[in-house]
């Protein structure tokens, strides 16, 4: 886990090089840049974008920056967050309604993919980006997938994982 000095160490190098896979992490939506979560958040001190979340997804990090955790519930996109950060990291100028994290299926954790009848994912995903293979096999559509997380808890199997991508990528 990055300590704070690792942390100003980022913010110390240019921003192209902080943008690095392992410093990555899962943002609250309508967010302009990763870049500027690193530079705002951090003295934020209000941090009410995880107050006003009623969902309870947003988190703060060691760092003081925001990150999200589905492992109870997901994203509405009700915008709430975004009308709450004054300091315009998250920003409903953003038109499109995307997290910035990929998810999918773990073919050998998934019971649809071991010969057992389960849609316990496709129910909740209002995207309907779960793509089924008549009952089996089903595979996350990455175009039509959000990131709003409401699958990940429903798993019996814990089949579901994500990794965060560049914010606005
Ligand atoms: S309210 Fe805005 S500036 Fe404050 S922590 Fe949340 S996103 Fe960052
Ligand atoms: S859009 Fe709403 S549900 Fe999603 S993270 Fe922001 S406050 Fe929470
Ligand atoms: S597949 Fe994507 S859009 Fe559908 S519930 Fe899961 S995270 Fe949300």
């Amino acid at each position: 886990m990055a300590s704070r000095r690792d942390f100003f160490k980022r913010l110390a190098t240019p921003v192209t090089n902080t943008i690095r896979e392992e410093n990555l992490k899962v943002r609250p939506p309508y967010a302009k840049s990763e870049d500027l979560f690193l530079k705002e958040c951090i003295s934020c001190e209000s941090k009410d974008c995880a107050t006003i979340c009623y969902e309870k997804i947003i988190f703060i990090d060691e760092d003081g920056l925001p990150f999200l955790d589905f492992s109870k519930s997901g994203c509405t996109f009700c915008d709430d967050c975004a009308k709450a950060c004054k300091r315009e990291v998250l920003s409903l100028d953003i038109e499109k309604e995307q997290i910035n994290a990929k998810f999918t299926i773990s073919f050998e954790s998934c019971m649809a993919h071991n010969s057992t009848i389960c849609f316990s994912c496709k129910e909740p995903c209002i995207e309907d980006a779960i793509l089924f293979n008549g009952l089996f096999n089903p595979v996350i559509d990455n175009v039509k997938c959000t990131g709003c997380g409401f699958c990940l808890s429903r798993c019996p199997t814990d089949a579901i994982s994500y990794k965060p991508t560049v914010v606005g990528s």
